[in-house]
């Protein structure tokens, strides 16, 4: 099973990924960790992205695009997985196309978490991981990126009749009982 979860920054797709990931036994494919990761080993991709996720700004497309090709050639997501933070632009997502049809493999569902911005800023400010974009004015950035870049990724995949919307405020169970709901 091939799942897509969707939604700006401070919905709760990580939090939400965890538990889709217990509950049906596939992994999570996060380009967000995997930049992350890089950042802090010093790898070359890491040097190379860190301003960028610093700015709060998108990494450009054909690294993301090669980074997850790259990943899911690995037997590991052979049985299905969960994607978080990809694709975050039209461009990425027709590429993503063209890679499941080369493997013969389609998206169950694209699941998209909605929450209010002013929640949003809320739970970004006080969740406390320590991210160096998690102040005030990178969250307005990655908030007005994800309005003009990602959000038209949402219609893309509704066109396609694959758009499953969940109402992301409550808590933490509420929004996995929906989302397990929507997929039954
Ligand atoms: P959030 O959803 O809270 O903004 P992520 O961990 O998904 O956090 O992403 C953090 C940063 O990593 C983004 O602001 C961006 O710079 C980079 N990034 C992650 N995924 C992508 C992607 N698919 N395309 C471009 N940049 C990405």
């Amino acid at each position: 099973m091939i799942l897509i979860l969707f939604g700006p920054p401070g919905a709760g797709k990580g939090t939400q990924s965890k538990l889709i990931q217990q509950e049906f036994d596939i992994p999570a494919l996060s380009t967000g960790d995997m930049f992350r990761s890089n950042i802090k080993e010093s790898t070359p991709l890491g040097i190379k992205v860190k301003t960028i996720l610093d700015s709060g700004q998108l990494v450009g497309d054909d690294i993301v695009i090669e980074l997850v090709e790259d990943a899911l050639s690995n037997d590991h997501y052979e049985h299905g997985y969960i994607l978080d933070g990809f694709p975050r632009t039209v461009y990425q997502a027709e590429a993503y196309d063209r890679i499941l049809s080369s493997k013969g493999k389609t998206i169950k569902a694209f699941i998209s978490l909605h929450v209010p911005d002013d929640v949003l800023v809320d739970r970004l400010l006080n969740r406390g991981e320590g991210r160096t974009d998690d102040t005030e004015d990178k969250i307005r950035v990655r908030l007005d990126v994800y309005k003009k870049e990602t959000q038209p990724v949402m219609e893309y995949y509704a066109s396609k009749g694959l758009l499953v919307e969940i109402d992301g405020v409550g808590t933490i169970e509420e929004i996995f009982n929906r989302i397990k709901n929507a997929l039954s």
